[in-house]
C-alpha cells in the first residue's frame, strides 16, 4: 500500500473530471522539504520558521537565516514557498528570549503581536527573506493577524526592510508577495475587509477551530470538544472564501485539516485553490483527489452546509470515504 502510494508522487492531484487542486507542503526545515519533493508536492504552503530560533542560544543572524531560506527556496525547485514569520509564544518558548509569565498564553503575547512590539527582530526576519526571494518564488506569510492595523503594520517593516536592501544595494523582489493566516475568528469575520489589501489568505484551521470553539487544542481533556467539522468552522470558512474570491486573491488551507481527506468535499464546494499539508499526509490526499469527481465533491460539500451539527457533518463526509466515522 505504502509503495503503491509512492507510485503516485510524479502525478498532480486532478480530479476525475479533470479539476487540479494544488497540493503544498507543511515545513520546519531543510530535512522536510526534501521529504515534501520526494512526494511530488507543488512548494510549500507554510513553512514555520520557529526552529530556526529554537535550540540555540541566541536570535539567528540575517545572514543565517538568509542561508536557510535560500536553500529551501532553491530546492523547491521554481514552486512557491510561503515563509511564515515568527510565531513564537503560545506553547512555543525561546530559551533566550524571556516572555512574560501568563494565565493564559494562547490568547496572549504571540506571533504577529511580538513581531510588531520588536521590530528589529522583525526587520532581520523580513531582510532575510527579501534577500532569498531574488532566488525563487518566495511569498511572506504573517501569522496571528486579528485586525487591519496589524496587517498594514506589518507590512510598513516590510517595506522599510525594502528600503534598507535597496540602500545596502542587494537584490530582491519588490513585489514580493504578502499574505495573512486566517486563523483567528476576528479575521475571518473581517475577511472582506483583510482581502482588500492582502495578497493571498491561509486558513490556519487549527488555531482557527481552537479559537471558534474555545477549546484549547493541546487540552486532552476536552480533545473530544475539537470539532473541525462544527457548522461555526464551516461558516468561518466560507466567509473566507468568498471574501478571497470577491477580491481575486487565492486562498488556501494549512492546518492538519488540509489533510484530512474527509474534509476534500469542503474544499471542492468552496473553491480553495489549494491545500498545504504534512509530508506525510500528500500521498493520501493525493490519491483520494484522483478518485474523486470535483461535481460529486461539490454537492457533498453543500450537502455539508445544511446540516446542523458537527456529529452529522462528519458522519456525513466519513459516509462518503466511505469509512466509518
Ligand atoms: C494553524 O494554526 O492552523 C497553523 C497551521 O499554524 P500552527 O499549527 O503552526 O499554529
Ligand atoms: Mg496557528
Amino acid at each position: 500500500r505504502k509503495e503503491q502510494l509512492q507510485l503516485l508522487a510524479s502525478v498532480d492531484a486532478v480530479t476525475k473530471d479533470g479539476y487540479h487542486l494544488r497540493l503544498a507542503g507543511n515545513i520546519s526545515s531543510v530535512k522536510d522539504l526534501e521529504q515534501v519533493m520526494k512526494y511530488g508536492a507543488h512548494g510549500v504552503g507554510l513553512f514555520r520558521t520557529e526552529f530556526l530560533y529554537m535550540d540555540r542560544p541566541t536570535f539567528p543572524t540575517e545572514e543565517e537565516q538568509y542561508d536557510v531560506y535560500r536553500q529551501i527556496v532553491e530546492k523547491a525547485g521554481g514552486y512557491p514557498v510561503v515563509i511564515r514569520t515568527l510565531d513564537i509564544g503560545g506553547d512555543k518558548q525561546l530559551e533566550y528570549f524571556a516572555l512574560p509569565e501568563e494565565e493564559n498564553p494562547v490568547l496572549g503575547y504571540r506571533g504577529i503581536r511580538i513581531s510588531l512590539d520588536s521590530n528589529e527582530l522583525f526587520k532581520t526576519q523580513l531582510t532575510a527573506l527579501l534577500r532569498a526571494s531574488a532566488h525563487g518564488h518566495v511569498k511572506i506569510l504573517f501569522p496571528m493577524i486579528s485586525s487591519l492595523e496589524e496587517f498594514r503594520g506589518a507590512k510598513r517593516i516590510l517595506e522599510e526592510a525594502k528600503l534598507d536592501l535597496a540602500v545596502r544595494g542587494l537584490p530582491f523582489r519588490s513585489d514580493i508577495e504578502a499574505g495573512i493566516m486566517i486563523e483567528v475568528p476576528a479575521a475571518a469575520a473581517i475577511a472582506d475587509l483583510l482581502a482588500k489589501e492582502a495578497d493571498f489568505f491561509s486558513i490556519g484551521t487549527n488555531d482557527l477551530v481552537q479559537y471558534v470553539l474555545a477549546v484549547d487544542r493541546m487540552n486532552e481533556k476536552i480533545a473530544h470538544m475539537y470539532h473541525p467539522f462544527h457548522p461555526a468552522v464551516l461558516r468561518l470558512l466560507r466567509q473566507t472564501v468568498s471574501a478571497a474570491k470577491d477580491e481575486g486573491i487565492p486562498v488556501s488551507v494549512c492546518g492538519e485539516l488540509a489533510g484530512d481527506e474527509r474534509a476534500l468535499p469542503i474544499w471542492f464546494h468552496l473553491g480553495v485553490d489549494s491545500l498545504s499539508m504534512s509530508p506525510q499526509a500528500l500521498l493520501r490526499v493525493k490519491h483520494r483527489v484522483l478518485n474523486s469527481t470535483l461535481k460529486e465533491g461539490q454537492e457533498e460539500g453543500k450537502l455539508c452546509f445544511r446540516l446542523t451539527t458537527s456529529e452529522e457533518i462528519e458522519r456525513e463526509l466519513s459516509g462518503f470515504l466511505g469509512k466509518d466515522p
